[in-house]
């Protein structure tokens, strides 16, 4: 769609095809539609659209991640080790990516280092009205990956390089979601 509007202009759009009212989708709501006598006709009918919400109650389960929001509404942050081969994990893995061991639970230190950030100015439905907005990946010494989650307490509209390997802290929602979003941090 966006294409098509782009190679139009591209080509020079006539002053008529400037002015436009804007289109919605809303349409019409239909209460009473024409009705043959002759229900032959019937078959010769232009198809009826309707729109609806539609909205549904999604049950799902965190399965062996469960500890880890168990964790945040805790007000702790849990991560994994492998049991075989000692690899650790920021963002937990029951089973080790590397070696397919299992791994056990372990508490990460809330303080970590920003490894890097970058400034979102789109996301989804969930997230527009905070935009900009700003994700990092923690890092913290002797741990093997990364820990995806906001920043906040920084300005997002003054991005700086001098936000990289800067010191931030975990803070909790004191009411839990249960959603990896229950954690964020801030500069410590
Ligand atoms: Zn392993």
């Amino acid at each position: 769609m966006a294409k098509a509007k782009h190679e139009r202009s591209k080509q020079g759009p006539t002053d008529g095809e400037r002015v436009a009212l804007p289109e919605t989708d809303e349409g019409t709501i239909l209460f009473n539609v024409p009705f043959p006598k002759d229900l032959s006709q019937l078959k010769a009918m232009a198809p009826i659209v309707i729109k609806q919400p539609y909205q549904i109650d999604y049950i799902h389960s965190y399965g062996q991640d469960s500890p880890f929001f168990a964790g945040l509404a805790n007000r702790k942050l849990l991560g994994t080790r492998c049991t075989k081969c000692g690899y650790t994990y920021a963002t937990p893995k029951l089973h080790c990516m590397d070696c397919g061991s299992e791994c056990d639970w372990f508490e990460l230190p809330q303080v970590g280092a920003v490894h890097t950030f970058t400034v979102c100015y789109f996301g989804s439905e969930e997230f527009l009205k905070d935009t900009p907005f700003v994700l990092i990946l923690v890092e913290w010494p002797g741990i093997n990956t990364l820990f995806l989650s906001r920043l906040l307490g920084a300005d997002s509209l003054k991005p700086s390089l001098d936000w990289v390997g800067m010191k931030v802290k975990a803070k909790f929602r004191r009411l839990s979601k249960f959603k990896p979003t229950d954690v964020y941090f801030v500069p410590a």
